[in-house]
């Protein structure tokens, strides 16, 4: 039973009792808790808690959720999170001094993989790169796949729904997932780690917490789904005269590959000028007479040479139907690494480069060469000189569209004066294109006002209601996702 307590520093001691001194952490430097990825963000949190067990997590929560309802004025909530790599500010404390950040870093045991049902069962914590090395380690893939993998968790990779450069065969973190395993609002254990594919009984719980961004659940251990490590996976780097080609080029693919086509990732020139700017020894780019480049990966699962004839029927053709002037196929899985590399690199060399304005949006795939174009005109005519960051996941219709000041003019001048009102011109677009303004890093608190302008007005009430449903104290995570009327 959960004793009231009535001031924060005893809250504290019940929190230090649960979870051993050591990880009850006020003092000191706190930044990589405090402060998100992009460095937009520095929050005071009342105290970083790093539990060790779902027992654990369950115990805290219901000590803060009785702390509440004894004071009921008290702004003390709870942040999940994982590795800290979101993009869109939403697994750090805000500057209140209330809040709990709850790392669940320390839980990162794999639980058991069961080959026959192809499945693994692992906790929050796991680093995604593990996760994927373990399941290679017994003959399996788990695909998830993205540049943040040495340091993103797979908890908050189901927070988030995280999407990476798979999708365009595995789908998103949601169609990895079988079960979950969740600590309510209240801290009660919800314990829905079911490896069935089939499991029609009523609602889908696990669906509502995956992508729910820490604020309706903290999910503690996840059922995954494992595929058969396939016999060869190749990667080509191809130069396109244009977004047409490269949608072109997709088909094309997606015809002659079939599920063997399981990457599909467009770059800017610019983007990839970038890359060769701030890590100049990644020797690269290639073709760079080209406005765009795609990677393609072929998985096969017959043999190397069987993907390697693929393939190059694939870029023979296209090569004669225009969509592509210029193609090498990586001949060893070093160089395929060192494409990867590149690719992975565009969000830290354009970081390097400055402050910018991110947009992770899609649209249909048939829209992308028309978005972009009227988009980029658009901007060039309201911004004079601006320099637009392209890249992404063509593969799935997400583009990572991002704005960086002109060459030579203050970034954080630029943002402060302009950054609402670009935001405004791409996601007015992104509308026009029936798209989403956010395809995969999710709303956190930077895109909150946004949601609420461009989400439909009855989509928004559903997400309110179910969030006062399963959190009625506005215990985990407020004020991200949805904002709440009235508690
Ligand atoms: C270089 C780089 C590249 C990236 N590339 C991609 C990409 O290709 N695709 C993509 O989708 N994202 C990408 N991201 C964004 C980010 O890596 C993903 O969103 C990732 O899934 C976040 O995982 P994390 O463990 O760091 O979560 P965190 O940043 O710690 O948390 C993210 C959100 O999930 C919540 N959360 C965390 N853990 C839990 C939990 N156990 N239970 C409930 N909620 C939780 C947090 O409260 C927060 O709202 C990239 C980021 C970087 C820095």
């Amino acid at each position: 039973m959960n004793i009231p307590v009535n001031n924060m520093q005893t809250l504290l001691e019940q929190l230090r009792h649960i979870v051993g001194d050591a990880h009850v952490l006020t003092d000191g430097n706190l930044t990589a808790w405090e402060q998100d990825w992009r460095q937009r963000s520095h929050g005071k949190a009342l105290a970083v808690l790093r539990p060790a067990s779902t027992d654990e997590v369950a115990r805290v929560v219901k000590a803060c959720a009785a702390y509440r309802a004894s004071n009921p004025t008290s702004r003390v909530s709870i942040v999940p999170q994982g590795g800290n790599t979101g993009l869109v500010v939403g697994a750090t404390p805000d500057d209140s001094g209330q809040q709990i950040v709850l790392s669940l870093q320390r839980m990162n045991a794999v639980r058991g993989l069961d080959a026959a049902n192809l499945t693994m069962t692992v906790e929050a914590g796991c680093i995604l790169q593990t996760l994927q090395e373990r399941a290679q380690a017994d003959g399996f893939l788990f695909p998830l796949s993205l540049a943040a993998e040495g340091s993103c968790t797979i908890g908050g990779n189901l927070g988030t729904n995280a999407g990476g450069t798979q999708v365009v065969r595995f789908g998103n973190t949601r169609d990895l997932c079988l079960g979950l395993e969740v600590v309510t609002a209240q801290g009660d254990i919800w314990n829905g780690l079911s490896g069935l594919r089939k499991d029609n009984t009523g609602y889908d719980l696990r669906d509502l917490f995956i992508g729910s961004e820490g604020t309706l659940g903290i999910i503690t251990a996840a059922t995954l789904k494992l595929y058969p490590l396939p016999a060869a996976r190749l990667t080509a780097w191809a130069a396109v005269p244009s977004l047409e080609a490269a949608v072109n080029l997709l088909g094309l693919a997606q015809r002659q590959l079939g599920s063997g086509l399981t990457g599909f990732e467009a770059m800017g020139q610019f983007a990839l000028s970038l890359v060769a700017k701030h890590y100049p020894h990644l020797h690269l780019p290639l073709f760079q007479g080209s406005p765009f480049c795609v990677l393609l990966e072929n998985s096969d699962h017959e043999s190397e040479a069987h993907a390697c004839s693929q393939f190059e029927r694939v870029l023979e053709a296209a090569l004669e139907q225009g969509c592509v002037t210029n193609a090498v196929v990586a001949e060893s899985l070093t160089q395929a690494k060192a494409l990867w590399q590149i690719r992975e690199s565009i969000p830290l060399a354009q970081a390097q480069e400055g402050l910018n304005i991110k947009h992770d949006i899609s649209v249909p795939v048939s829209s992308i060469p028309e978005f972009v174009r009227s988009t980029d005109a658009l901007l060039r005519q309201v911004f004079p000189g601006v320099r637009l960051v392209n890249f992404g996941h063509l593969g799935d219709g997400n583009l990572h569209y991002n704005v960086q000041a002109p060459e030579g003019v203050d970034a954080a001048d630029f943002l402060r004066q302009q950054e609402e009102q670009v935001n405004t011109l791409v996601f007015d677009s992104v509308t026009r294109f029936e798209g989403s303004i956010s395809a995969e890093h999710g709303i956190g608190s930077l895109k909150v006002d946004q949601l609420e302008k461009y989400k439909s007005p009855i989509a928004l009430e559903m997400m309110r209601a179910i969030k006062h449903a399963l959190d009625p104290q506005n215990l985990l995570n407020p004020a991200r996702v949805v904002r709440v009327i009235k508690f």
